[in-house]
């Protein structure tokens, strides 16, 4: 979103006051202070991650100066990009979509899935940052997707609080169980997703309202181990 666009800044200014200070002072300061992000709809922000995840894998990222832009940062951010991805520490998503310090805003935690500060996360992101597009990022191989799909198959508690992950993750899992089919672990992973991209599109109020005027899209996507691709599904 463009910051010297005065349509921009009344909307987001409208955002900001929505919800009978949802979102206080010290949040509109932020949102003021922040540079050009480098997607302006949500289309051109899922081509720049297409694009990005294209040099990853063909091992031809772009030269990164990380101190370059340091002091500029300092200002504010304009994430063009929101990821819901796993915690798993093969799958970072600043790398696998070749970006740099501050392009993607990026909500982690085993499994993918939309806890509640997870979604103020990704709400802030839109509404305040401008994130144009929310991505939930599952992987292949995904160590929680398949300790649920085992704990739902044999009824067995994990330990500790592993057992919250199973619990959040039962219901986009759980449908999976009763299908046919062969690769249960990958049709868990997808199913996965998509469930939490259907919750995501549905968040109200502030999420579905701004991906019904199409400012916001959720897409969901499965990130490959072995070759590094990422794939809508
Ligand atoms: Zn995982």
């Amino acid at each position: 979103m463009c910051n010297a666009c005065p349509d921009a800044s009344l909307s987001r200014r409208k955002v900001l006051l929505a919800g009978a200070g949802l979102l206080a002072a010290p949040f509109a300061r932020m949102a003021q202070a922040q540079p050009a992000a480098a997607a302006s709809t949500p289309d051109a922000a899922l081509n720049l991650l297409i694009e990005g995840n294209a040099r990853y894998v063909a091992n031809q990222p772009r030269e990164h100066d990380f101190s370059a832009a340091r002091a500029s940062r300092v200002q504010g951010q304009a994430p063009f990009a929101a990821i819901l991805g796993c915690a798993d520490s093969r799958v970072a998503p600043e790398l696998a979509f070749d970006q740099s310090p501050g392009d993607l805003f990026v909500v982690r935690v085993a499994g993918n899935f939309v806890t509640p500060e997870g979604l103020a996360s990704l709400e802030f992101g839109a509404a305040v940052l401008g994130t144009k597009l929310i991505m939930v990022l599952g992987h292949s191989k995904c160590g929680a997707v398949n300790a649920t799909v085992t704990a739902l198959q044999k009824g067995n508690t994990l330990p500790g609080h592993i057992a919250d992950l199973v619990r959040a993750m039962k219901p986009g899992i759980e449908p999976v169980l009763k299908q046919s089919g062969d690769d249960l672990e990958q049709r868990a992973v997808i199913a996965n997703v998509r469930y939490n991209a259907q919750r995501l599109q549905h968040a109200k109020p502030i999420l579905a309202e701004m991906i019904a005027k199409n400012e916001v899209r959720v897409v969901g996507a499965v990130y490959d181990l072995a070759t590094g691709k990422v794939t809508l599904v």
